[in-house]
């Protein structure tokens, strides 16, 4: 029988630049913008390298069916969902056990921001669609999901910005690509509401030391606090060119 075997990468190089040229502390380039579709009360997108999620969200609004509504606050429904032309080999579009799991870590860190029970008797409905994965694709849909919940107007603690961090060829890196996320030694995603140092969403895949863990959440943070920037400015770009027109 004739058995396959795939060698791992060198993830880190003689000149210990990472596979796509980045050093080990750098992000890849980042895109936002807010208010792209028409139909939708918010929505957002954003860009990791060559990471695209597209968020709408629709709501508040009135809970069908009825007896699902809850009579002090709003309902979050999240729908994290790859489209089939996202990944390398087609993706079935339907939703795969990971893609549930996913829409679950990503509502529950939206309830967190969300102020719900500003809106008793009604849904949130957030749709993320990953149109590009390449690494990422939970936290790029997070952030998109928590500009596009803004730009519906929904008053909220904080927004949430994430980026993962790991271990690849014992170094540790910010903001992994595929390659990493696939042979690294760890893949650790995390997202914070960072005016408020609270995180709303943290997971592990793989291992790190007790150092290391501390020494990924200060690399954490120095890309949170870049993606934040962002995003204020994403919206604040929006909304003042809006009160010069009107
Ligand atoms: N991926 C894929 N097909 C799938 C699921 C994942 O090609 O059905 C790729 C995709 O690039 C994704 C990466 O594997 O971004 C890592 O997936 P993971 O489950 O770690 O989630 P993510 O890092 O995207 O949040």
């Amino acid at each position: 029988m004739l058995t396959l075997q795939v060698q791992k990468p060198k993830l880190i190089l003689e000149d210990g630049r990472r596979t796509d040229g980045r050093r080990p502390d750098e992000m890849r380039p980042i895109k936002m913008e807010v208010g792209i579709l028409k139909n939708a009360n918010g929505s957002a997108i954003v860009e990791m390298g060559k990471t695209k999620v597209l968020t709408a969200v629709y709501g508040p609004r009135e809970m069908h069916p009825r007896h699902l509504a809850l009579p002090d606050r709003a309902v979050m429904r999240v729908r994290y969902h790859m489209t089939p032309f996202s990944t390398d080999d087609r993706k079935n579009p339907s939703l795969s056990r990971r893609e549930i799991e996913i829409s679950k870590v990503i509502r529950e860190a939206l309830e967190a921001a969300v102020l719900a029970e500003t809106f008793p008797r009604t849904t949130i409905d957030v749709f993320s669609e990953v149109l590009q994965a390449d690494a990422g694709t939970r936290l790029v849909a997070l952030m998109s999901a928590s500009l596009a919940v803004a730009d519906a107007g929904i008053p909220m603690r904080d927004l949430i910005a994430g980026v993962a961090v790991g271990k690849a060829d014992g170094t540790l890196v910010l903001d992994l690509n595929e390659e990493e996320d696939m042979w690294g030694e760890a893949d650790m995603p995390i997202a914070m509401m960072p005016s408020l140092s609270q995180v709303t969403l943290l997971q592990l895949n793989g291992n790190f030391t007790p150092e290391e863990f501390r020494a990924a959440i200060q690399l954490a943070s120095k890309g949170i606090e870049e993606l934040y920037k962002l995003q204020k400015e994403t919206l604040t770009s929006k909304y003042s060119a809006y009160k010069e027109v009107n």
